[in-house]
């Protein structure tokens, strides 16, 4: 045992009582929840797995085999849907110059042509991954930068890692690159094969205004068509408020009568549209079965950032119109310690905190949490993940804060993890260890 809960049993079958979660993040039995959407639950563990959620004191304690967490909050681990782990880190060798998106765009360009060996990539990687089942996280979906030469090393590296750390993280991959490399038709199938050797069944790309959009539009549908693939776009991540390509993906997916799963990440022109036009492209999301995923700690870091101007805006999407309308939201991690943001380490706990300030999800009713849990988990295709569900895996988070305020006032740097029903190390990889990638000629 790490921290937190020191007197937690050794026994492979325990009871956690008078724990307090999520009532959106179980299927369980009725439960009364509170003002918060918590529910006062005992939690039933039995060999690495959840035996059952009962309402608390629904049967006799059994001290020698159980742990009173007096009402602290209980989450499953979480689901990180969109992140950037083989850009991870690389700050030190190569900043943001002045913390615009360009400046992000073309400082990693320059990164990955000069230093994005198999070895780099994945030791980053791997720093990524750490430090993410450390804080809790059980599934995360990474895009990978598939341009050129990278293809072929970025690929095998995320098969060798998914493999390795089967146990510990659902680890999902999708491809990266501009919307014009998709009129490149040896381009596009060169990175249809890398998905289906080493992917996940994914595939998307980067979708911004060009001339030719709804052709190579058609040419990305048609690949996962052709291929059984789902789609995972990142989309108008500007202020530029003639920035509709989310509205031609729908449009794209209907003309396609696409069957598979189709998410959207950023979408922060959709926010600047004038109310007639986002409620047009919300609806046509809503009908193309499209989900949304909103990145709000690295919208808030390069969106509207202008020299010797304070930014006006806080970048993030129309969150509340799109769940209004019925549209899977969710929010998750995107990029750390790179040119796109500078900071950040895979901790959904941070993201959920931030997220629920500057996306003002507080006063919006309690279930926002599954935008960091059951939502994401259902994109991606995992069963129960995200989810308390008997039956599933004891994979858990556990704190002591008994409310949203107690939990998101402090960094819950004394969570403890547990997974497979054990608690984990969660000590964090030191950020010496990449010292030796990080010399500026590397
Ligand atoms: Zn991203």
């Amino acid at each position: 045992m790490t921290t937190g809960f020191a007197a937690l049993p050794p026994d492979p079958a325990f009871r956690l009582r008078n724990a307090r979660i999520p009532r959106c993040l179980t299927d369980a039995a009725a439960l009364a929840a509170d003002r918060d959407g918590f529910a006062l639950v005992d939690i039933a563990i039995a060999d690495g797995l959840i035996g059952s959620v009962l309402p608390a004191g629904t049967e006799a304690p059994d001290d020698a085999a159980s742990l009173d967490l007096d009402g602290g909050i209980v989450l499953p681990r979480l689901v990180d849907i969109h992140v950037h782990l083989d850009k991870g880190h690389i700050w030190p060798r190569r900043r943001n110059p002045d913390g615009s998106f360009m400046g992000a765009l073309n400082s990693v360009m320059a990164d990955r042509e000069a230093n994005w060996s198999a070895r780099d990539v994945r030791t980053r990687m791997e720093f990524g991954l750490r430090s993410a089942f450390a804080h809790g996280t059980g599934a995360i979906r990474t895009h990978i930068d598939s341009l050129g030469k990278q293809i072929g090393i970025s690929w095998p590296v995320l098969a060798e890692l998914r493999a390795e750390w089967a146990d510990r993280i659902a680890l999902q991959a999708t491809p990266l690159f501009g919307i014009q490399f998709a009129l490149d038709a040896a381009h596009v199938s060169e990175v249809a094969a890398a998905v289906r050797r080493h992917g996940d069944g994914i595939f998307g790309c980067v979708s911004y205004m060009i001339p030719e959009l709804d052709a190579a539009l058609d040419i990305v549908f048609r690949t996962a068509i052709d291929n059984g693939f789902d789609l995972d776009f990142h989309v108008d991540e500007t202020n530029d408020p003639t920035a509709r390509s989310l509205e031609h993906i729908a449009d794209a997916a209907r003309r396609h009568r696409f069957q598979g799963r189709i998410l959207c990440g950023h979408c922060c022109s959709l926010a600047l549209q004038e109310p007639q036009d986002e409620a047009r492209i919300i609806a046509k999301v809503k009908e193309a079965g499209i989900a949304v995923v909103s990145l709000p700690m690295c919208n808030m870091y390069l969106q509207d950032r202008q020299p010797g101007r304070t930014p006006r805006w806080r970048g993030v999407t129309a969150m509340h119109e799109l769940a209004a309308a019925g549209v899977p939201v969710m929010i998750a991690s995107d990029n750390t310690r790179d040119p796109f943001y500078a900071y950040g380490d895979l901790d959904l706990i941070e993201v959920l905190r931030e997220g629920t300030r500057i996306l003002q999800l507080d006063h919006a009713g309690p279930d926002w949490c599954c935008g960091v849990a059951r939502a994401p988990a259902a994109i991606m295709g995992l069963g129960q993940a995200g989810l308390l569900a008997p039956g599933g895996p004891a994979g858990l988070i556990l704190t002591r804060a008994r409310d949203w305020t107690e939990l998101f006032a402090r960094p819950q740097s004394d969570r403890t993890v547990l997974v497979g029903g054990r608690a984990i190390d969660r000590t964090l990889p030191d950020y010496r260890e990449l010292d030796h990638l990080m010399s500026p000629n590397a």
